[in-house]
């Protein structure tokens, strides 16, 4: 059992664990106030969808793993959501991928910073890029501190996997023409309309999904990854995860002709 004090039988426990996970990166200093705020739109949506992965998501998920390993240059930003909630998957996935983990703030500040680097370090990461110091350069497209990235990381990269991220950050990583890759479980956001590949699925999820689809797919030919990457359709596959969040909706309300996904 993850918390002694929360019951595994409770109907809420993961959402309740997860809450628990943002909380504690509060306390470290990972996550910042306005994250909890984030969460809770996240949750919200979360709840609607029944907190399970959904066909559209695991074929999203499929083409963001082929996507990172076809890519010359991958690149997985992480901030203090993703950090506390999924820092341990995400050091997997960029172990399995060779994907460069990338510290990325909307709210910059380099203790922050390299807290969640340390956090990443001792969860097995091999190295954590922080856009500070000799690595520090400017995107253009993001105001003040916002723009930070790593010449070595970001700057360099031609696939960025983001998660729990807000629009301005993926237009200005598709202006600067990267292929961007999102996990967010908000299909209306700009973020989700904005990326090449939207996962809309939770964090843990969603890169529990691309862990396993990478071991299953590092050894296809490179040609079969790229159909895989090329037959996606965002538009299309957003539009399914909006339509089972309307029959959920419908089935919640009782509305009749509204399809059950459980
Ligand atoms: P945009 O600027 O793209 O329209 P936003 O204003 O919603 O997005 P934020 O609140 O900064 O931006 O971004 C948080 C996003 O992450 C939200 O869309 C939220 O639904 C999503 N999100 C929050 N928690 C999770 C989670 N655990 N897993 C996946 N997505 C999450």
């Amino acid at each position: 059992m993850e918390d002694a004090t929360i019951p595994e039988s409770h109907p809420r426990y993961w959402s309740l664990i997860k809450r628990r996970r943002i909380v504690e990166g509060y306390r470290r200093g990972i996550v910042v106030i306005d994250g909890l705020i984030s969460h809770g739109r996240g949750e919200a949506i979360d709840y609607i969808i029944g907190e399970v992965t959904h066909q559209p998501a695991l074929e999203a998920a499929k083409a963001a793993t082929a996507s990172l390993l076809t890519a010359s240059r991958p690149v997985i930003s992480v901030n203090g959501n993703s950090a506390a909630l999924a820092g341990g998957l995400i050091v997997e996935l960029a172990a399995i991928t060779g994907a460069v983990l990338e510290v990325n703030l909307f709210h910059w500040s380099a203790e922050r910073a390299y807290r969640i680097r340390d956090h990443l370090m001792e969860l097995g990461a091999v190295s954590v890029l922080v856009p500070d110091g000799e690595e520090k350069v400017y995107m253009e497209g993001l105001k003040s501190e916002r723009g930070r990235v790593c010449r070595n990381g970001i700057l360099a990269a031609d696939t960025v996997l983001v998660s729990i991220e807000d629009g301005d950050r993926t237009e200005a990583l598709r202006a600067a023409g990267k292929r961007v890759l999102a996990i967010d479980l908000n299909p209306f956001s700009r973020t989700a309309q904005r990326a090449n590949v939207t996962i809309v699925d939770e964090i843990e999820r969603a890169l529990s999904n691309m862990i396993r689809l990478s071991r299953e797919l590092r050894d296809e030919k490179k040609e079969e990854l790229l159909r895989i990457v090329e037959c996606f359709d965002n538009a299309l596959n957003l539009s399914e995860m909006i339509g089972i969040i309307r029959d959920r909706l419908g089935l919640m309300a009782g509305l009749e002709g509204c399809e059950d996904y459980d």
